[in-house]
């Protein structure tokens, strides 16, 4: 994860837990930079209210929150079997039963089971409710950590002490693929990641590594990262198909959560707090299927029901529904940022020429890069899928 963890959803699950979870820092700045490769447009929002009574988001580090969250749930009673791999659901007369781990004696059997199993769903596509991974349908992404001090951190990015900032990044930090690439603030380390859909990854020779390399030399991108020292490295898949990719979410004896289940928002950056919510709402589901001593496809699907009922996740998804598929058939993000910034640079630039003559250089550019009716379809597909 990158990550922005969102408090409000966790906290339905963990109330207050930002007062003592070890939390890198609360992100009081969002922003977003449309990039050409030696140029930004920088738009931004910056809100004290983002840290007030609920603070809205912190960046966290997975290795330190899981860890306490792990706690939390041993303190409420649950038996956590770590360092084991699940290879295997037991079915019997149609119904999942429990799953088959790696150790010796592996067999776990319960009445219910909730598949949490992530990004690449290996077991659901066994049990037949779910696809193949489509590289449609998944960004890779690289990430590194880099260690800097707290007060260069806070000095570079305007910060105060326990503040944050994100930046993500649209344009050429993908080559104009699909994809984001972005820095998140930590409290003594920064998150610099560049992700794209492995479709596209797969028609070029660049590997993540060189996007990821060509970004910090970035003039905006490297004055804030000067310095910093490379403390870990991943790369991870993020679930981009949204809606039209999950899976069936239920099944007798089964239910799916979080990623395995697709539910991931990436045009807002939101997956954390889906596997959150949807964790939540199979938990209460098998809460009301022990009560009932019903287990059956009739009260699992109250699952589905909770999630499109009690949280935004399912309606979240319905609307993006087209995004990816959009921009997929759309080279916006090829077009569009050299475009704004030859457009922001002639305009800013003070010259011989007038600011009219200026406009219809801009148009006449604009007119070159893509046909008239294209920029129109643009328009009008992409309100379409966005709105
Ligand atoms: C680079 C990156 C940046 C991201 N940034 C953000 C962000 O800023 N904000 C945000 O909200 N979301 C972000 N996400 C998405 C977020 O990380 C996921 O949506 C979230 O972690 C999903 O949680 P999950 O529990 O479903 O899956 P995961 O967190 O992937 O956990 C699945 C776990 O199951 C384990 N597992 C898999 N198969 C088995 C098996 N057979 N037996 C036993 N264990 C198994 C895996 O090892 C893993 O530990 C980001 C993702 C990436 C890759």
């Amino acid at each position: 994860m990158g990550g922005v963890l969102y408090t409000r959803p966790t906290a339905e699950v963990w109330p207050e837990f930002w007062k003592d979870a070890p939390l890198e820092r609360c992100v009081i700045e969002q922003n977003a930079w449309i990039m050409t490769e030696d140029s930004a447009i920088k738009l931004g929002y910056r809100s004290a209210k983002f840290a007030e009574d609920v603070p809205n988001a912190f960046t966290v580090l997975r290795v330190k929150v899981d860890q306490y969250f792990a706690q939390q749930a041993e303190a409420a009673g649950a038996l956590i079997i770590s360092e084991t791999k699940v290879d295997e659901v037991l079915r019997e007369d149609g119904r999942v039963v429990g799953v088959r781990t790696g150790r010796p004696q592996g067999e776990v059997y319960a009445p219910v089971v909730i598949l949490a199993e992530g990004v690449n769903p290996i077991l659901a596509r066994e049990l037949g409710m779910h696809e193949d991974l489509d590289p449609s349908s998944a960004a890779l992404t690289v990430k590194e950590l880099l260690r800097l001090d707290p007060e260069v951190i806070e000095e570079r990015f305007g910060l105060d002490e326990g503040e944050g900032a994100t930046i993500e990044m649209y344009g050429a930090p993908t080559m104009g693929m699909l994809g984001t690439a972005f820095i998140y603030t930590n409290e003594s380390s920064l998150s610099l990641a560049v992700g794209v859909l492995l479709s596209e990854f797969a028609e070029v020779p660049d590997t993540p590594h060189d996007l990821l390399q060509q970004l910090k030399q970035h003039p905006a991108v490297a004055p804030l990262v000067e310095g910093a020292e490379p403390a870990e490295y991943m790369a991870h898949l993020i679930p981009e198909g949204g809606y039209d990719k999950m899976p069936a979410l239920f099944g007798h004896g089964v239910m799916i959560v979080g990623d395995a289940a697709q539910l991931v928002n990436g045009i807002h950056r939101e997956g954390s707090n889906h596997a959150i919510l949807s964790g939540k709402a199979a938990a209460e589901t098998a809460i009301e299927a022990h009560h009932k001593g019903d287990f059956s496809e009739r009260t699992l699907g109250h699952y589905r029901q909770r999630l499109e009922e009690a949280t935004p996740t399912i309606a979240d998804l319905r609307k993006y529904r087209k995004a990816t598929k959009f921009m997929e058939r759309h080279p916006i993000l090829k077009v569009y940022p050299p475009l704004a910034a030859y457009a922001f640079e002639e305009m800013l630039t003070v010259d011989d020429k007038t600011k009219r003559q200026k406009q219809w250089e801009i148009i006449k550019e604009a007119l070159r890069r893509r046909k008239p009716w294209a920029m129109a379809w643009d328009a009008i597909e992409g309100g379409l899928s966005f709105i």
